[in-house]
């Protein structure tokens, strides 16, 4: 077969569906405005939550450590990439989130993909949350393991699944700030459930880690769970709240050095470059001496859900925002040339607020999703809520 014949077929098949996707270019760092063509856009659709992706601070411990350490790190961590910044970033995130040890990973895809098949093989049972992010579903699937979906959030299915399950090991997997909803997983509930069925749980905290709890452990720390709980596998992301890059497994000190002796995704990669560590380990230190990022993200969260919420009530349109917990606020339009034409519009207009379609989200239920970060100003809230009711309006 002609490749090209192949993937000029594909691509038009995706066109066809209206479902073909391009990149749209930003040309300036990524701040509450992106530049886009010249032009300043007010950002709605980005998980840089604490503002801190162009922090002057984060910038500084980067260009110190390229200054100090070069900008490779040469090799995977079990050859000689295993540098000192990696080995205090781990440090300080077991620190902050009250573990023995964390692991660092590349980012969260390989974090994921590089820890379900240490928990799970064949034989055993994987517990998935319908909606959980792709990365926990393909990790699943390395796992060689029998998934078994239940209904999101749907506790009673999940327990109902477990009863049934004869696994010698059970694994539930879950986001806990689902991405594309903004809504949180019932994880009290599922730590008790874990309990009484003998499993364990992973928790991928990667819209959570900054985010949530009293000093941004996450939602573990939002529903007041020991950390060190002995079924639970912490996940968490580097490269959104945290304004840098990568991801981490945490948990007991023999959680690490399994996963360093049979991670595939851990050991058969090159390490983090040291500027990486280096900003991770810088916005670390803010979160923890300056909590007033996160109270004001919460602020215009709570704000914007609000309005948006009152708006579209107000023009009876049948679109309905989602019941949001956290800082992703979606308006469910529904039909996706709908949605992809009110983002386009808003788009000219000076918000950029992705429209979000399959199969990223379940037909029928397409949306734009706001996220709201620290470093907007009210005044961008109120630009985005004034257009958006002219864009709706027409
Ligand atoms: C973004 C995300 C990931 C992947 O993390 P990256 O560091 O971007 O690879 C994993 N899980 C969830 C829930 C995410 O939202």
């Amino acid at each position: 077969m002609e490749l090209e014949h192949y993937l000029s077929a594909l691509l038009d098949d995706l066109k066809r569906q209206h479902r073909f996707r391009g990149l749209t270019v930003v040309e300036g760092d990524q701040g509450a405005e992106l530049l886009h063509g010249g032009r300043r856009l007010i950002n709605f659709s980005s998980n840089n939550y604490l503002g801190l992706a162009n922090d002057a601070r984060l910038k500084d411990a980067a260009i110190e450590a390229i200054e100090r350490y070069g900008t490779g790190s040469g090799a995977s961590r079990l050859i000689t990439g295993s540098m000192q910044l990696h080995e205090r970033l781990e440090a300080a995130l077991a620190q902050f989130k009250g573990v023995e040890a964390a692991l660092l990973f590349n980012s969260g895809y390989h974090a994921n993909i590089g820890v379900i098949p240490l928990l799970a093989d064949q034989g055993d049972e994987i517990f998935s949350d319908a909606l959980n992010h792709a990365s926990l579903i393909d990790g699943a699937r390395l796992a060689r393991a029998e998934v078994k979906v239940y209904r999101h959030l749907d506790t009673n299915h999940l327990a109902t699944q477990l009863k049934a399950s004869r696994a010698r090991k059970k694994l539930i997997i879950t986001d806990t700030v689902f991405s594309m909803d903004g809504d949180l997983c019932p994880l009290d509930q599922i730590i008790s459930l874990a309990e009484t069925h003998d499993a364990w749980v992973l928790v991928d905290e990667a819209h959570a880690t900054g985010v949530f709890g009293e000093t941004g452990r996450g939602v573990v720390e939002h529903f007041g769970i020991e950390s060190r709980h002995p079924r639970l596998i912490q996940m968490g992301t580097l490269g959104k709240a945290l304004g840098s890059f990568g991801a981490y497994i945490c948990g007991s000190r023999s959680l690490r050095g399994a996963l360093i002796n049979k991670s595939r995704a851990f050991i058969y990669t090159t390490a983090l470059p040291p500027a990486v560590a280096a900003s991770s380990l810088a916005a670390l230190e803010i979160i923890r001496t300056e909590p007033d990022h996160k109270a004001r993200l919460w602020g215009h969260a709570a704000y914007f859900l609000k309005k948006l919420t009152e708006l579209v009530r107000e023009l009876d349109l049948g679109m309905v925002v989602a019941p949001s917990q956290s800082p992703i606020i979606p308006l469910i339009i529904g039909k996706e040339d709908k949605t992809m034409r009110i983002s386009q519009t808003l788009f000219e207009h000076g918000i950029w607020a992705q429209g979000i379609r399959p199969p990223t989200v379940p037909e029928g239920t397409s949306r734009i999703r706001f996220t709201l970060i620290a470093s907007h100003t009210l005044a961008h809230l109120d630009t985005c809520l004034t257009v958006l009711r002219k864009c709706l309006q027409k």
